[in-house]
């Protein structure tokens, strides 16, 4: 039976797998992506990480079938171009082929969101479904799109959810432009605006649990306990996210029409449920076929979705 290598390469963590022929995990290993040096630093940190799972499952890294890497930033061939979330990674580092001298086994690339997406597509929870589309609702709000069976990524730049407009000259996003769904539902958006309102004297026990748990952000897990509390700025900022998710939720699925919307990311995992009707709840008002809606389900797979899909492209 062949072996495979998976690698999600995150903003905060790397995360790699070792599977089988029928995706049986037989190994993983989970390592902080570095903060600083750049692209040959990150490129070390991805393969000591993939080491540690070949050694997990019993396997030489050069003996694996092959290895597939979801990756952020812009994916050509086997070059990785402006991944921002990455140190000093602005501009074009060939990652394919320096991993694939360093382990000895082809490599290759995908886009991060989208291999998160054919996962769940294949494996996770739109096994059932010929459509689908995947939201990532973390640190940003990525989009994967499947239609008609197969991954659908336009010229290499389609699925960008986030930067639906969901409120014309609103807040500032990330990209530089107003009003992006992300600039009110991404994490580091939320993060922002509750470091805003606090300076501004609006009471939240949200950066005291951050310090409390040593967290060096505002983590999915810090925004549930304060939830738990009943916070209430937290609770606004959820609620304003909710409302931007499910604008643009809809806004999507008013063009492509999919089967299904998949909820994933870490704060779509961490909210889970409840926190996926109530994205459905505030799609329904602007689903302009709304005797027909999509499916709205969680992500299946947690953590190693992007691991597992990245698997899938040397599958
Ligand atoms: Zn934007």
């Amino acid at each position: 039976m062949a072996t495979h290598g998976g690698i999600d390469l995150g903003g905060t963590k790397i995360q790699t797998v070792i599977v089988d022929d029928d995706h049986e995990v037989l190994g993983s290993a989970r390592r902080p992506t570095p903060t600083s040096g750049g692209p040959p630093d990150v490129a070390r940190e991805i393969e000591a990480a993939l080491r540690e799972a070949a050694e997990q499952a019993g396997v030489e890294p050069a003996s694996l079938a092959g290895v597939g890497v979801g990756s952020p930033g812009t994916i050509d061939g086997g070059n990785v171009t402006s991944a921002r979330n990455l140190p000093d990674w602005e501009g074009s580092f060939p990652l394919a082929s320096t991993l694939s001298d360093a382990l000895g086994t082809p490599v290759r690339l995908g886009n991060d969101v989208q291999v998160a997406t054919d996962a769940e597509f294949a494996l996770g929870a739109g096994r059932p479904y010929n459509s689908l589309l995947g939201v990532f609702w973390g640190t940003g709000v990525g989009g994967g799109i499947v239609l008609d069976g197969k991954p659908w990524v336009g010229r290499g730049a389609a699925g960008e959810i986030g930067h639906i407009v969901v409120e014309l000259d609103g807040a500032r996003c990330t990209c530089g432009r107003r009003g992006c769904m992300e600039a009110y539902a991404g994490r580091s958006a939320m993060e922002a605006e509750a470091r805003r309102q606090h300076e501004e004297g609006q009471k939240t026990d949200l950066f005291k649990l951050m310090e409390k748990h040593e967290k060096p952000r505002l983590t999915s897990g810090i925004w549930a306990r304060a939830i738990e509390r009943g916070d209430e700025l937290a609770e606004r900022l959820i609620d304003e996210a909710v409302d931007a998710l499910g604008i643009a939720v809809a806004s999507a699925c008013n063009v492509l029409d999919p089967e299904a919307v998949i909820i994933g990311g870490g704060l779509g995992v961490r909210f889970g449920d409840p926190y996926a009707k109530r994205i459905y709840e505030a799609m329904m008002p602007h689903l302009f076929h709304d005797d027909h809606p999509p499916v709205m389900r969680v992500a299946e797979l947690g953590d190693l979705g992007g691991a597992l899909g990245a698997a899938l492209l040397v599958a």
